[in-house]
């Protein structure tokens, strides 16, 4: 290359150096900026006239290999990824101009944007038990109706097919946020959902080291969301989608781990004399297990929520402080044991009031299970019951 060190330096090491075979892990592709041949190709670019990539708020290789894994698993035309979990919730729910409809025991992150909406911008937002059809009737046409495929933290279980056919029917469009149920469980767009939304944070990445959401859906949504994060500057950062890609490889092998030990440890807290309630889709007395069993093909997810007998905030943090291996932490899905308490994080804005109407009280953890040895899980927690 001419020129003096100073411009080499600047200059040098732009493109990988020509070589035979493909590399078997998809490149990341860490550039801001995408270069082009000619002023012509890159104005087509900009113009949506031919496929490419320009700047890194408007998309990126890497990224858009996760998008098209994400919409491939959902089996969805179409996947935009996120900054969050979040941010995807957001950009659909301000995306979609009609009435929402949504699960009343939602993630509380959820619950806290829909009540600011409605409170803030006069947004048509009615919540209801997604549990009971009955309660459901029939939305307004035009709505969209969502709901959480097994609901955070309640454990509630969904019958996706059924809000499908009477949302519908209605003339109502259907996301299902299935961040706790994975594609491992279930395909809400197989039940015929029309949006499926995750946190990437959660089980897809899977390592704890990743914030990402993704939304799949037609190709005319996939259009309207992937303009609105050009402006909102929401897009998925490539590392961030790199790293999503590698977890994404062992999905399956950690959902199986994890569904069996969570089901282990839920049958033994369900004997424990200082667990007052479980719960666990997967145990015969849950409220919806047989319909948990046939929508999710025998497998029940990897969390776990429990109500101590001391039902109270102080015997929680005594329980919370005295473990060691599962981590109190402010997340789930990952490959360790984490707890958390939600009436201090998750559901910290929601009404105390309301939280004990829809079953959460002062004594209630979340158990995220992790692919450790359950035996050594299950000692620990009964190392930290004993501290109640
Ligand atoms: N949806 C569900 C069911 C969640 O549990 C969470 C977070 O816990 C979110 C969405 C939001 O995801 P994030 O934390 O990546 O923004």
């Amino acid at each position: 290359m001419a020129g003096r060190v100073g411009t080499k330096v600047v200059r040098g090491a732009r493109t990988l150096p020509e070589g035979a075979g493909a590399p078997v892990v998809p490149p990341l592709v860490q550039s801001v900026a995408f270069d082009h041949a000619s002023m012509a190709e890159q104005d087509a670019v900009f113009g949506n006239e031919r496929p490419g990539y320009v700047y890194g708020r408007y998309g990126n290789p890497t990224t858009a290999a996760l998008e098209q894994l994400l919409a491939d698993l959902d089996e969805l035309p179409h996947a935009t990824c996120f900054v969050s979990g979040m941010s995807a919730i957001h950009a659909l729910l301000t995306t979609f101009r009609g009435p929402l409809v949504v699960q009343e025991d939602c993630y509380g992150g959820t619950r806290a944007l829909l009540e600011r909406m409605r409170a803030e911008e006069e947004r048509d937002v009615a919540f209801f038990d997604a549990t009971d059809p009955a309660a459901f009737g029939a939305p307004e046409a035009g709505s969209l109706v969502l709901v959480e495929a097994v609901s955070n933290p309640f454990l509630r279980v969904v019958d996706i097919a059924q809000i499908v056919r009477v949302a519908h029917a209605a003339g109502a469009v259907v996301a299902v946020d299935a961040t706790f149920a994975t594609p491992v469980l279930v395909r809400p767009a197989t039940l015929g959902a029309d949006i499926v939304v995750h946190s990437l944070t959660k089980y897809l990445n899977g390592h704890g080291d990743v914030m990402g959401g993704s939304v799949a859906s037609s190709v005319e949504l996939g259009a309207a969301l992937t303009e609105r994060v050009m402006l909102d500057g929401a897009y998925l950062p490539p590392h961030e989608a790199w790293l999503c890609i590698r977890g994404l490889r062992t999905l399956e092998l950690r959902m199986r781990r994890q569904c069996e030990s969570a089901l282990a440890i839920a049958s033994h807290l369900l004997a424990h004399p200082k667990v007052a309630q479980v719960r666990y889709p997967g145990l015969p007395g849950h409220p919806q297990h047989a319909l948990a069993t046939r929508q999710f093909g025998g497998l029940y997810g990897g969390i776990v929520g429990m109500t101590l007998v001391r039902d109270e905030r102080d015997a929680a943090f005594r329980f919370l402080d005295a473990l060691d291996l599962a981590a109190s932490a402010t997340t789930l899905g990952d490959l360790f044991t984490e707890v958390l308490y939600p009436p201090v994080s998750s559901h910290r804005r929601l009404d105390p009031a309301e939280r004990a109407r829809l079953g959460m009280t002062d004594g209630f953890v979340r158990i995220s299970v992790g692919i450790e040895d359950p035996s050594d899980i299950i000692a620990e927690l009964d190392a930290a019951l004993e501290k109640v």
